[in-house]
């Protein structure tokens, strides 16, 4: 007969497993820093056994091998999965999740930005019976304004025009429970905006605040654009706003249109003044044809997302793992 725990709290302590997946792109540079910096604060937790997790997503410079050295430096604690091709750091994500073994799973990026220490807290957190500790940037170091007032509207327009509250300034590093990390398996979408996805899930879900710092060293993976193009993902999975925007548009512009079809129906019956006009109605078919052409875009965004999804592709593909 299995013996059943009276409550959360002591549950979650002794002989238990913490897993962390940090993704890797092109990382050399301060993954030997970062492993350090991980493994002292894991070595610190001694009721604890603990695993980690290096997604190799597809580096090209000498990332590989480096994971490959801490990897046999360690084989009890490091594991390596290293992806066919570079597959983007929600897919990475999505590799280590699958993978985790542990009662309590940490996702933390390679560039030392989000200090390893704060695990500590969220250990603490999820002892006290949270299934998610998400991290909070409280301040940020060595971004750049830019990054800083994009990302600010960027939370704030999502959570207007989406159902699901994802909590402000908030990025993927969090500690999930095992509960949430099933859960999290069981979301086979192909357009994966994974804090967004946790957000969904519900759970008893707590912030912990922290300075997100600059990177260690190496340059950011995420320009303007691919950035951009993220927060449209963001956007388009966790909103059909936008169609109800492209509904908007065309309401506005039929009822301007039908004042416009009374005004010149009145001056062709009623006048002689009925040549001119050529200006307007140059003016109103580009007008028109350009909504039209946004609407399209913005159907076509959910098209592309329906075909991506159809495909059923896997999210990534393991070349080796070790
Ligand atoms: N990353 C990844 N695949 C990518 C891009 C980035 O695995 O295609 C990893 C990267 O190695 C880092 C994390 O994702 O551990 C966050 O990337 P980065 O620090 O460049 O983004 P930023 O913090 O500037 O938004
Ligand atoms: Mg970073």
């Amino acid at each position: 007969m299995s013996m059943s725990t009276p409550n959360d709290i002591i549950k979650r302590s002794g002989s238990m497993c913490l897993t962390i997946i940090v993704p890797c792109y092109n990382e050399q540079q301060v993954i030997f820093e970062t492993h350090r910096r991980i493994a002292g604060v894991c070595e610190g937790v001694d009721d604890f056994d603990y695993q980690i997790i290096y997604v190799n997503d597809g580096s090209y410079d000498g990332t590989k091998t480096c994971l490959h050295d801490i990897q046999k430096k360690d084989t009890d604690h490091v594991k390596v999965i290293n992806l066919s091709r570079n597959f983007g750091h929600q897919a990475a994500v999505s590799a280590g999740i699958d993978a985790a073994t542990g009662d309590a799973v940490v996702i933390i990026d390679a560039d030392l930005q989000d200090p390893p220490e704060v695990i500590l807290e969220m250990l603490e957190k999820w002892r006290k019976g949270a299934d998610v500790v998400y991290g909070v940037r409280a301040e940020r170091e060595g971004e750049t304004r830019f990054k800083l007032m994009t990302a600010q509207i960027f939370y704030r327009l999502i959570n207007r025009m989406s159902d699901t509250e994802i909590p402000l300034d908030t990025g993927d590093f969090r500690l999930l429970d095992r509960k949430v990390v099933d859960a999290l398996c069981r979301m086979p979408e192909q357009d994966r905006f994974i804090r967004g996805m946790v957000a969904w899930l519900g759970f008893n879900q707590v912030p912990v605040y922290y300075r997100r710092d600059a990177r260690f060293a190496g340059e950011t993976k995420y320009p303007f654009l691919k950035m951009f193009r993220f927060a449209l993902d963001g956007i388009f999975s966790f909103s059909t706003f936008p169609l109800k925007l492209a509904t908007m548009f065309g309401l506005t512009i039929s009822a301007a249109s039908a004042l416009g079809i009374f005004y010149f129906l009145y001056l062709r019956l009623f006048t002689s003044n009925w040549v001119p006009g050529w200006t307007f109605m140059f003016v109103a078919i580009l007008f028109t044809s350009g909504v039209q052409l946004i609407v399209l875009g913005i159907v076509g965004e959910y098209i592309g997302r329906i075909y991506g999804e159809v495909k059923r592709r896997p999210l990534y593909l393991v070349d080796e793992d070790e």
